[in-house]
């Protein structure tokens, strides 16, 4: 396992010019070793734009609730969208939404029936922020495979002002989730205003001490309609060195090629490839809920199955499925139901 020191963390972070493409042809090199020549594929649902949470850079924080339209996809809505994904040829649904316990009905019923529709072999990947421990555990009961809870910043004050929440209750949550079985994504922030250099270093090393599978790097999108909107935008270069630092640092996580990259520059996605990147996310949303989901705003970048097969080709990689499946149907049955995993189809 690499584990880079502190030092060379951060100067990697600062690399420009030759330096820099050093670094990312190291981070190609692990990402090769360890995947192959191989990206990750995602479909994702957006199934609510309905947040209890008030992270001061997110346009669906709890104060724009009532100037957002709102929704809630229902559980036959949901297992639609997973059918395209289905076609599609992937193999990974990822259901994302605000924080809000009101669609979890409708998500605890479309788990078991997303299983059945694959006959089991499915990842099903959730990002739906901080829940009580219980509420995980029912949910991998149901089948769920993978969960996304990123600690965003690890610098406890600032996470406290971005978020209005608590990083220690952030990483009990992902603590939680490790510990049920579930493989976990985190994920940073960079160029977060008042954030430091030192610590994006702290950000790297704790997604290296976590225990997680996978890990996202994602730079400042100000958004409109929110505290931040006057805010300078996220470095892309900064976020790609970030990225491929996590990379060498540890060599075996899943490390996206974020949405936010390609917002923040034009080709910046593809740049997330160059530095290391091993999974793309296409987004399955319907129309009409894709322009209520307002992530980075209204004007923000949909990707498409053309838009990432075009790139992982021109980027001279193949998609391919979850890394997860064989060994969680085989092994990682949910907590308390020995073999339920593999037979709930
Ligand atoms: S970033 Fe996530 S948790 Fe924060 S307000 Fe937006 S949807 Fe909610």
């Amino acid at each position: 396992m690499a584990m880079l020191t502190r030092s060379e963390i951060r100067t990697h972070l600062t690399a420009r010019g030759p330096d820099q493409e050093e670094l990312f042809a190291e981070a190609r090199r692990l990402r090769e070793e360890h995947f192959g020549p191989t990206v990750i594929l995602r479909g994702v649902i957006e199934v609510t734009n309905v947040c209890r949470v008030n992270c001061d850079y997110c346009p669906m924080r709890r104060d724009n609730t009532r100037d957002n339209d709102r929704y809630f996809m229902s559980s036959d809505d949901i297992l639609e969208r997973a059918g395209e994904i289905q076609e599609a040829g992937i193999d990974i649904i990822l259901l994302q939404g605000g924080e809000t316990p009101h669609n979890l009905a409708a998500i605890e019923d479309a788990i078991p029936r997303i299983r059945e529709l694959f006959g089991g072999r499915v990842e099903i990947l959730l990002n739906l922020g901080n829940m009580r421990r219980g509420r995980y555990e029912r949910l991998r009961n149901l089948g769920a495979t993978s969960y996304i809870l990123k600690h965003e910043t690890s610098d406890p004050r600032l996470h406290e002002t971005m978020r209005h929440e608590s990083l220690d209750e952030r990483l009990r949550c992902i603590r939680d989730l490790l510990d049920l079985g579930y493989r976990v994504g985190t994920g940073l922030i960079s160029s977060l205003p008042g954030q430091t250099l030192d610590s994006i270093v702290d950000d790297i090393e704790l997604a290296g001490t976590l225990g997680v599978h996978m890990c996202s790097v994602s730079p400042f999108v100000p958004a409109h309609n929110t505290p931040l909107q006057l805010a300078p935008v996220g470095s892309n270069e900064l976020a790609l060195n970030a990225l491929a630092a996590l990379r060498l640092h540890r060599p075996e996580l899943l490390i996206p090629s974020v949405s936010a990259l390609e917002k923040t520059s034009s080709g910046g996605q593809a740049r997330g490839l160059v530095a290391g990147a091993n999974v793309m996310t296409v987004n399955f949303t319907g129309e009409t809920d894709r322009q209520r989901y307002l992530i980075y705003g209204k004007d923000r970048f949909v990707v498409n199955k053309q838009h990432v097969e075009e790139l992982v080709r021109a980027s001279g990689l193949r998609t391919r499925g979850s890394v997860f499946l064989d060994s969680d149907v085989a092994t990682h049955a949910p907590v308390g139901t020995s073999g339920r995993l593999g037979s709930v189809s």
